[in-house]
């Protein structure tokens, strides 16, 4: 299985002026097509640099994917160092410089300047991969069973091109068969050292591979299964994720991009029930994440200031009655000396529940806790639909 880096080129992104989505997106996409991805760097504009940069990892791995630095002007050192990390000059390619006429002649209507001719320059002996949706064209340099791929910086521009130009000179070069899937399990309520306990024998399997990840008041375990075929990885994950199901119970709400809200929205749609919210001590937080999840403001009420828990029950019956609502939910957080603590309280057609919690993390991250400590538990005690059946 060949190995993989990913370089990242830009000043913008080393200062952190833009978000560097390209190692995302080339990073599962790599992944997608079972290579293992060693290392990624970002680097500025500067050419010795990058060079550097390439020519250690072509001492480390087979497949360089580098992003940036192709436009016309001198701050675009790419090809340069490209060329300088290969050991070969720069050649002019006269069926490029004809693909990037014709793209500045038909899309702005006029005549490529001097600077667009850079662009058409390419190290010694790599292979073109023309842009029909820009300007800088790419190109893939190879060295041994080496490879270095240079794609635009444009995240639109490089994704186009590495699905249509490199996965299938990838496949075709290092014969890929393998492929690498990935299943998220979310769980809730249970802390990670709990999950640990339950399946730390499992994160030690080499494939499947289990990782936890937590967030404050939820935890994430990743299965990531290495196989010949997208089959087989299905299988392999689903045998893993039988028994993790059965460790873990209904710790376990939701899988990959689902989210509690997902969860509790879907739950009280089976029932036909509206769901009013009271909370307080949150600044919004939690009405700021329902209303993204389109329910509607003015069934969220906010306190102005912290309330006692103590008349909770009383403004939810209030609010209970004045909207209709079959399902209250009430949150308050109230911060303590060295803690924050939490009263949870749910009205439902099945009764009055009520939870107290404490928490003792960092208090930027309390709010957050919170928020999924009040979803999961109203998420629990509205009914299944099995239990509907
Ligand atoms: P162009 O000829 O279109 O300028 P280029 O290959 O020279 O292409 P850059 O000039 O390095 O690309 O980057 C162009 C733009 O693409 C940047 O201003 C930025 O908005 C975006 N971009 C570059 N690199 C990344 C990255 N790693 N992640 C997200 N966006 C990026």
């Amino acid at each position: 299985m060949p190995t993989a880096e990913i370089i990242t080129i830009g000043t913008e992104l080393l200062l952190g002026e833009i978000q560097d989505t390209n190692t995302r997106y080339l990073a599962r996409a790599l992944r997608d097509l079972g290579i293992d991805l060693y290392r990624t760097t970002t680097i500025g504009d500067n050419e010795e640099r990058i060079a550097r940069v390439i020519e250690e990892a072509l001492g480390r791995c087979q497949i360089i994917i580098t992003t940036g630095g192709l436009g016309p002007t001198v701050d675009d050192p790419t090809r340069q160092a490209v060329a300088r990390a290969l050991g070969v000059p720069l050649e002019f390619r006269n069926d490029l410089w004809e693909q990037i006429s014709n793209r500045i002649l038909t899309r702005y209507g006029r005549q490529p300047s001097t600077n667009n001719m850079r662009q058409a320059w390419i190290p010694a002996g790599s292979i073109p991969i023309p842009n029909p949706v820009g300007t800088a064209p790419a190109f893939i340099g190879e060295r041994g069973d080496a490879c270095v791929i240079s794609l635009p910086g444009v995240p639109r521009e490089m994704e186009y091109l590495y699905q249509n130009a490199v996965v299938p000179y990838l496949k075709q070069r290092y014969h890929l068969t393998g492929v690498i899937k990935a299943r998220v399990l979310h769980t809730a309520g249970v802390g990670e050292s709990q999950i640990d306990e339950w399946i730390g024998d499992l994160e030690t399997l080499s494939n499947p591979t289990v990782g936890l990840l937590a967030h404050p008041g939820q935890c994430d375990i990743r299965i990531t299964a290495k196989a010949n075929s997208q089959e087989e990885a299905d299988q392999m994950i689903a045998e893993l994720e039988a028994t993790i199901r059965q460790r873990c119970g209904d710790s376990i709400y939701g899988t990959d991009n689902e989210t509690l809200e997902d969860v509790v929205f879907q739950k009280l749609a089976r029932q036909g029930w509206k769901l009013a919210v009271f909370e307080s001590g949150l600044n919004g937080a939690l009405r700021e994440r329902l209303q993204s999840h389109g329910m509607p403001p003015e069934w969220i009420a906010v306190a102005e200031s912290p309330y006692m828990p103590k008349d909770l029950e009383t403004i939810l019956r209030d609010l209970s009655h004045r909207l209709k609502a079959e399902v209250v939910l009430g949150v308050c957080l109230i911060p303590e000396e060295d803690k924050q603590s939490l009263t949870l309280l749910v009205l439902s057609p099945s009764g009055m529940l009520e939870n107290q919690r404490s928490y003792g993390g960092p208090p930027q991250l309390a709010a957050s806790w919170a928020i999924h400590s009040a979803l999961d538990f109203l998420r629990r005690n509205l009914p299944t639909p099995l239990e509907e059946n």
